[in-house]
Formats: C-alpha cells, sequence, structure tokens
C-alpha cells in the first residue's frame, strides 16, 4: 500500500461537486486517510506550486489557487500515486479519457478539479504540506 495527496481544487468546491468526486475516489478503491478544507495564502500556493514557478501561468495558478476554498487528502491504495494519476485524468479535460474525475468536473487546463502528486517524493513532500504526522496515522 501506499499514499498520494489529492486537492479538490476551489473551482470543484465552488461547483459544489466536492461529494461527487469524493464519492468517486472511493469508488475507485482508494480509503481516505486523511481530509481537510483550507484556503490557501498566497504564500502557500506559491509555495505548493514553486516547481511551476518559472512557468507563465504561475501568477494565474496562483491566483486559481487562493479563490476559494481546498479540500486536501491523503489517499491510500495499492499503487495509489499512479493509479490516482490514472484515475483523474490528463492535466487538460480535453485530453482526459472518458470517465476520469477531469473528463466529468474539470472547466480547462488550469480550472482542472483535481490534483495529485506525480511521483513518491512529492507525494511525501506534499502529504507533509498539508497534514501533521499525528493527522495521518490510522
Ligand atoms: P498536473 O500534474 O496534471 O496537475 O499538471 P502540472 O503539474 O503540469 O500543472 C500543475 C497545475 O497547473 C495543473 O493541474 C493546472 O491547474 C495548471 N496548469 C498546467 N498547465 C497549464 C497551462 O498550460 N495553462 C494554465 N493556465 N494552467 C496550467
Amino acid at each position: 500500500m501506499n499514499q498520494t495527496l489529492a486537492i479538490i481544487k476551489p473551482d470543484a468546491t465552488g461547483n459544489g461537486d466536492a461529494g461527487r468526486i469524493i464519492a468517486h475516489i472511493e469508488a475507485a478503491g482508494f480509503v481516505i486517510r486523511a481530509l481537510r478544507m483550507v484556503t490557501l495564502t498566497e504564500a502557500q500556493a506559491r509555495a505548493f506550486y514553486d516547481v511551476h514557478r518559472e512557468r507563465p501561468f504561475y501568477q494565474s495558478l496562483v491566483a486559481f489557487m487562493t479563490s476559494g476554498p481546498c479540500i486536501p487528502m491523503v489517499l491510500e491504495a495499492e499503487s495509489a500515486i499512479r493509479r490516482y494519476r490514472d484515475a483523474i485524468g490528463a492535466t487538460d479535460p480535453a485530453e482526459a479519457a472518458p470517465g476520469t474525475v477531469r473528463q466529468l468536473y474539470a472547466e480547462s487546463k488550469e480550472r482542472n478539479a483535481v490534483h495529485g502528486s506525480d511521483s513518491a517524493e512529492n507525494a511525501r513532500r506534499e502529504i507533509a504540506f498539508f497534514f501533521s504526522e499525528s493527522e495521518r496515522i490510522g
């Protein structure tokens, strides 16, 4: 078993899709180990997406991610990182496979409903970013 960090982004919480996305994730076989709702500060959003600081969309991404509440979650499953990336689909919903979270709920490449860690190292960093050790012990 391993863990990944998922986030329901502000577009999806604002659209009232959070419950449906959580149900989709559970139905896909992931166990939710930790969950909370948080509105990121600009400094927090900048730090979370620091790897993208040189990209042209960075400022816009930070503005979007601070525009409303996010729901970060620790998800557990076998091969959780890869399987969750498969379940959410491509970054751009126009390219996301049918039945994936982004195909069903995302609006655009930026407002794409959910985040998922892309490597074991990033999953560890991102889980620690949102949850203390005591919140993650199941
Ligand atoms: P992910 O791993 O699929 O989330 O994609 P990335 O790590 O490449 O990008 C992080 C986030 O930045 C994405 O989930 C989008 O919200 C946003 N993003 C990525 N590419 C673009 C882009 O070309 N334009 C804009 N406006 N936002 C983007």
